[in-house]
């Protein structure tokens, strides 16, 4: 049986993370997988972390099973964070998952579930692994334009022409904050045209919100979300706490459906426990305990806050210097987009042979379609990546 399997396609990200490993150079610098680094290369464990693992190693008094959607205290505090006040709380179902991830594989089943027929809108470019598991999944995709390579800002005309030719059930992902892999984003009166076309449409939105904090500050990162929620009938988000907390192996996710009226509640509630026991039973507990003791806790919640603070303003530094220097280099302002950029991402829109020069001539790694992780820098290398990126001639 195990002889009929064959190689899955490498994901393109993890593979890079080894070749920058294989790499024997002292001087190279890793711009590729998606996580937070500091000004030494190193991923901190946040210190309300620390302090709310302290806390729950000294409390916690058994690991017995918890609740199929999770703990009901970790919806709340999550729903808290994302939606504020602009859902009624009795309209909203929720369950923790493994991860972002997890809450997206979730939100598709519960599609595949509810319309099978339904075709997901994907940005061009996005997350690659949103078509993955829509692939795998065999649910119907199509793309809406997204990225303007030239200006390397939104096609807004591009994506409101495509997302008026969706149908009435069809999902559309949009990604809440922090757009991966580009950096740009929706204004919020792109926000507000993208509900008039969903309302039109009657497609549903679902959103992904995997960098709440990174690119504004928390409040402004999840205005989008919060009027698409408020305005839409029904409403599916995928939120990861894997960045914000920093808690990235502890797998910390939740996937909220609002449903038009507070009469379905207990039915979507009911379908996403359904659905994580189908999948996995019970999700992991260990994250989400402790997200939701520093969400709770006044303290520590003030902690974490200054502390994600601090890294959303260090990559706004580093986008910054990065767009200064490559100004000063170029005596251009085409590189200006990387300072109006959000988030960890950056796209630079170039060919992948000026991707390939960076990594064999300067041992600078970013993924094949020019995405670049801010966070992958610091003072130092900034200046480095700048004269190599127009060593190369991008
Ligand atoms: N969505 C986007 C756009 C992401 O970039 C990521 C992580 O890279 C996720 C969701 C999910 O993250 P995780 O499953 O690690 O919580």
């Amino acid at each position: 049986m195990l002889t009929n399997l064959t190689a899955q396609p490498a994901d393109k990200i993890l593979e890079l993370v080894g070749m920058y490993r294989a790499d024997p150079r002292d001087n190279k610098i890793d711009l590729g997988v998606g996580v937070y680094k500091d000004a030494e290369g190193k991923t901190p464990v946040m210190r309300a972390v620390k302090a709310a693992e302290k806390q729950l190693w000294e409390t916690e008094t058994s690991k017995s099973y918890t609740s199929l959607a999770g703990e009901p205290a970790f919806h709340d505090a999550m729903i808290d964070l994302v939606l504020g006040t602009s859902v009624e709380r009795d309209r909203i179902a929720a369950a923790a998952t493994p991860g972002g991830t997890g809450a997206i594989r979730q939100a598709m089943e519960l599609v595949k579930l509810a319309n099978p027929d339904a075709t997901i809108w994907l940005s061009n470019p996005t997350w690659p692994n949103h078509p993955s598991i829509i692939k795998f999944l065999g649910l119907p995709m199509r793309e809406y334009r997204y990225f303007d390579s030239e200006t390397r800002a939104v096609d807004f005309e591009g994506m409101a022409q495509d997302l008026a030719e969706a149908k009435e059930g069809d999902i559309v992902l949009l990604h809440g904050c922090c757009h991966n892999p580009t950096g740009a984003n929706l204004t919020l009166p792109e926000w507000a045209e993208v509900i008039s076309i969903l309302q039109e449409t009657g497609a549903t939105p679902l959103i992904d919100i995997a960098y709440q904090g990174f690119g504004d500050g928390l409040e402004d990162d999840a205005a989008g979300v919060r009027m698409v929620a408020s305005e839409m009938p029904e409403c599916l988000i995928a939120a990861s706490c894997s960045k914000n907390f920093g808690v990235y192996r502890e797998r910390t996710g939740i996937l909220m459906a609002i449903s038009e009226k507070a009469d379905n509640t207990e039915v979507a509630q009911g379908t996403l426990a359904f659905l994580n026991r189908q999948n996995f039973s019970f999700p992991p507990d260990h994250g989400a305990r402790l997200v939701t003791m520093i969400l709770t806790d006044p303290a520590l919640r003030a902690d974490w806050q200054a502390e994600l603070e601090e890294v959303r303003l260090n990559m706004l530094a580093l986008r910054e210097q990065l767009a200064a220097e490559l100004q000063a280099l170029t005596g251009s302002d085409r590189f200006g987009f990387l300072a109006q950029h959000r988030g960890m991402f950056s796209r630079l829109g170039t060919s992948p042979d000026k991707v390939l020069a960076l990594r064999e001539k300067h041992g600078i790694y970013m993924v094949g379609d020019s995405r670049l992780n801010i966070a992958g820098l610091n003072k130092n290398s900034v200046s480095i990546l700048a004269k190599a990126i127009v060593d190369v001639g991008i």
